[in-house]
């Protein structure tokens, strides 16, 4: 496909929200819809034309909806211990960093 299709199709798609703004397409995470895609209005809530509707008409498979909440469940879980796992190394790093420095004052106490 052409990029010049591509940019066809997207404006195809494309939607604008009550307020004459590009709406934003995103992801639906909640466990009836996961995986269906929607539009909204960019505003925030507060300021918001309310405009919402679904890209598709009707909800994905309910096996596919399974597969999917499975599927970001583990991705939470595996974030958490990325994050676990970051904070571990950061610490090392420091320490690392740490004793290096003591390294060198004494370093350079012994050679003055
Ligand atoms: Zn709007």
């Amino acid at each position: 496909m052409s990029e010049s299709s591509i940019d066809s199709l997207e404006k195809l798609y494309a939607r604008r929200c009550h307020c004459g703004l590009n709406a934003l397409n995103l992801t639906a995470w909640t466990d009836l819809n996961a995986g269906r895609r929607f539009y909204k209005c960019p505003r925030p809530k507060v300021t918001s034309c309310g405009y919402w509707e679904w890209q598709d008409k009707q909800q994905l498979p309910p096996r596919a909806v399974t597969v999917i909440v499975d599927l970001k469940g583990k991705l939470d879980v595996m974030k958490v211990e990325r994050n676990k796992l970051k904070r571990i190394v950061d610490g090392m790093e420091k320490a690392e960093r740490d004793n290096l420095e003591i390294l060198f004052e004494e370093m350079k106490f012994i050679s003055a």
